[in-house]
């Protein structure tokens, strides 16, 4: 099997899976947007998927976006892209030239050089706010306990454009509670977009209310190992 068509087959599954999911949850299928993570991935497979009819793709790293993006997004008009990976304070304006949707607001300081951005291009990307649900250090995201303070100044002081909450559970955990705490919190601020799920549990997510699942190796295939050290 060509790369094409095992793409294409991959994202068929993939899209099944997430109607199956919706079915047993009760929900409408197009409540729920696959955001396919291309890192790592050349531009012929992301063409792939493309032609299979995807349209939201996720990148982890800006320069990386940056390297792929700009020609893809010029040649496919519809085409949406989210940034799921930490961001740096001084790749902020980059993120907010290139990205449609950032997923991973996490701090106070990273929320003001986005406004300052926004105001400065008159580009407003759509912004998640990453938790760090499982409280893991080496982790992204704004720590549980500060998460409703910090959604709170995101939406009533500095008025971004805040629409949804994104996390990663630890991996070695089960990923049900945390997915139920987003949810949870997202409704408390009136929040109605919810980034969880992969590959793994993609389902699990949509069954606690998911809006966008990202999903890499379910469509692409395995990832070549980081290097080590
Ligand atoms: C890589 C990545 C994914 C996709 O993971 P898969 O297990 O390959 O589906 C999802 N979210 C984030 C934040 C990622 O970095």
């Amino acid at each position: 099997m060509s790369e094409r068509t095992a793409i294409a087959a991959a994202l068929a599954t993939v899209r099944s899976r997430v109607a199956d999911a919706c079915a047993r949850a009760g929900r409408d299928p197009s409540s729920v947007t696959v955001v396919a993570v291309s890192k790592t991935h050349e531009r012929p497979a992301i063409e792939a998927a493309i032609a299979a009819g995807q349209n939201v793709f996720g990148e982890n790293r800006v320069q990386e976006a940056q390297a792929k993006y700009p020609a893809l997004k010029s040649a496919h008009r519809g085409l949406k892209l989210h940034l799921i990976g930490p961001l740096q304070t001084n790749k902020a304006a980059a993120a907010v030239a290139l990205f449609d949707v950032i997923e991973t607001l996490d701090r106070p300081r990273l929320a003001e050089v986005i406004a300052r951005e926004i105001a400065r291009q008159k580009r407003a990307p759509t912004l998640f706010i990453q938790v760090n649900t499982g409280e893991e250090p080496q982790k992204a995201g704004i720590p549980k306990p500060e998460a409703d303070e910090f959604i709170h100044l995101c939406l009533d002081e500095w008025d971004l454009p805040v629409r949804g909450l994104m996390c990663i559970p630890p991996v070695d955990e089960d990923p049900a509670p945390h997915f139920a705490w987003l949810a949870a919190c997202a409704a408390r601020h009136g929040l109605s977009q919810l980034s969880m799920g992969m590959s793994g549990d993609f389902e699990t997510a949509i069954a606690h209310g998911a809006t966008h699942v990202r999903i890499g190796t379910a469509i692409f295939g395995a990832r070549p190992a980081p290097p080590q050290g």
